[in-house]
């Protein structure tokens, strides 16, 4: 065992986290969910995602079984649904391929939606017992500053230098310990704004340590100008105070979440109503538009309340699966995006529907 990873041990024996819900009984289903959630989630935000996740779905089968809107559903809130979206599809391979048990060997696990290196590293690691190499985000930071890695780990030549040396760390004795140490350690020591080197086990031999300026590394992407867009969401009500919903396709963004229509701006929403649904406008009223973020584009969302008359039957016959009339007052039929939650919300308080169960 090279001196890194006994310090990093020794740290994890007197600081590293072991009570976290995931580490508790790590099945590879369980391991893999957690590692899921915490791709690009915080750990105190996903525990209690995760705990209801596991109330609801304690074994892959029942993932499997369960309908993609009900994962969706308890996934609303954690973002990236295109998460939830592959876990529901691996676990029904992992059914009809692995006879319901999640595999150990990192190419099945590879093969497998939503699962990459590092995350099959990490069930294996955590869950298997057997010798496997992570490189996550935290791993990333920890190593391109001990070793002053310069380039941008998305890099293919940088993130490959990168995977060398944590292949080259990692013991074959206590790797699931090593492997929990080295996220606890880039996430509570080693820190992205603010790392307290102080206090760090591998400090004495830190070459951005040494340096004066760890935050230096590991180098930014190279700055590229966010794309923008923006849309017009509608929010169709009808006389009964209910709102239309659409069902989005089941890939692209938003992928298998129930939305709000959305019209191009330049289109004649009077006539793209009645072609579209069957819908005659009655009355429009414009409400603030608002950007949401997405990691690679910037999205503007400008909201109108529309109230429509409807041709008896026709939305229904339309397209049953994909349209639906929402009372807000009653619980949602699936997963919502962010801006149709906060949208949802607002309208509720104006229907005075206020407090319905999500
Ligand atoms: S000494 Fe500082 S920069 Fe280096 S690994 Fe530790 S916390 Fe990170």
């Amino acid at each position: 065992m090279d001196e890194f990873a006994s310090a990093v041990l020794d740290w994890f024996d007197r600081h590293g986290r072991k009570h976290l819900p995931w580490q508790q009984q790590p099945t590879p289903y369980r391991v893999w969910v957690s590692e899921i959630m915490l791709q690009q989630t915080q750990v105190a935000t996903v525990i209690p995602y995760y705990e209801r996740f596991m109330a609801r779905y304690p074994d892959v089968a029942a993932l499997a079984d369960a309908p993609l809107d009900s994962v969706l559903d308890l996934w609303s809130g954690l973002g990236y649904y295109a998460r939830a979206r592959n876990l529901h599809k691996a676990a029904g391979i992992v059914m009809a391929e692995h006879g319901g048990v999640v595999p150990c060997e990192q190419r099945a696990l590879e093969a497998l939606p939503g699962i990459g290196r590092s995350t099959a590293g990490a069930i294996r690691a955590l869950a298997c017992g057997h010798f496997a190499v992570i490189l996550d985000g935290n791993v990333k930071r920890v190593l391109a500053r001990y070793h002053a890695i310069d380039g941008w780990p998305g890099k293919a030549a940088v993130a490959d230098r990168l995977w060398t040396l944590a292949e080259a760390h990692t013991p074959t004795e206590r790797v699931a310990d090593y492997t929990q140490a080295m996220m606890d350690l880039g996430a509570t020591v080693c820190t992205r704004s603010r790392p307290a080197c102080d206090r760090c086990p591998v400090g004495s031999d830190c070459a951005a340590y040494r340096s004066g300026d760890p935050v230096a590394w590991p180098h930014r992407k190279p700055k590229t100008r966010k794309p923008h867009r923006s849309l017009r969401m509608l929010l169709l009500r009808n006389a009964a105070a209910e709102l239309l919903l659409q069902k989005r396709p089941a890939s692209g963004l938003w992928g298998g979440l129930w939305s709000l229509p959305e019209a191009e701006e330049e289109a004649d929403l009077e006539r793209w109503l009645g072609e579209r649904f069957g819908l005659a406008m009655q009355a429009v009223e414009a409400w603030p538009a608002f950007d949401h973020q997405f990691t690679h584009f910037r999205l503007t969302v400008a909201p109108l309340l529309v109230d429509v008359a409807e041709n008896a039957g026709r939305i229904q016959e339309m397209a049953p699966d994909n349209l639906l009339w929402y009372n807000t007052a009653h619980p949602a039929p699936g997963g919502f995006p962010a801006p149709v939650v906060k949208l949802i919300e607002q309208y509720r308080v104006i229907a005075g529907t206020t407090g319905a169960e999500q």
